[in-house]
C-alpha cells in the first residue's frame, strides 16, 4: 500500500488533496489539478503562451482542416495530460 501525504495546492488556491510520497519525491503532486498547475506554470514560464502560438501559426499555416485553437480548455487538456512527465517539466531549467 503506497503511503500517501497530504499537500497544500502551489498555486495558491489552498485546496489540498493527498498525493503519493513517491510521487511528491519525483517532483510531482504539487497541485491541487491540472488547472491549478496550469496557471502556475503559465505564471512563471509562459509555456503555454507559446505553446497555443505554435499550435495556432501551425493551424493557419496549414489549412483550415487542421484543428484550429478555439478558444477550448480542452487545449490545457491536451498538454498536461502528460501528467507522468511532470518531472521533467518541473524540473525544467530550474
Ligand atoms: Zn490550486
Amino acid at each position: 500500500m503506497p503511503s500517501k501525504v497530504e499537500i497544500t495546492c502551489k498555486c495558491g488556491c489552498g485546496r489540498k488533496r493527498m498525493v503519493r510520497t513517491a510521487d511528491v519525491k519525483r517532483g510531482w503532486g504539487k497541485f491541487f489539478n491540472k488547472s491549478c498547475k496550469a496557471k502556475e506554470q503559465e505564471k512563471r514560464t509562459g509555456q503555454m503562451k507559446n505553446y497555443l502560438k505554435r499550435r495556432d501559426n501551425q493551424a493557419t499555416t496549414f489549412s483550415s482542416n487542421f484543428l484550429p485553437y478555439n478558444g477550448d480548455v480542452e487545449v490545457y487538456d491536451d498538454l498536461f495530460d502528460i501528467d507522468e512527465m511532470d518531472g521533467h517539466f518541473s524540473n525544467e531549467g530550474n
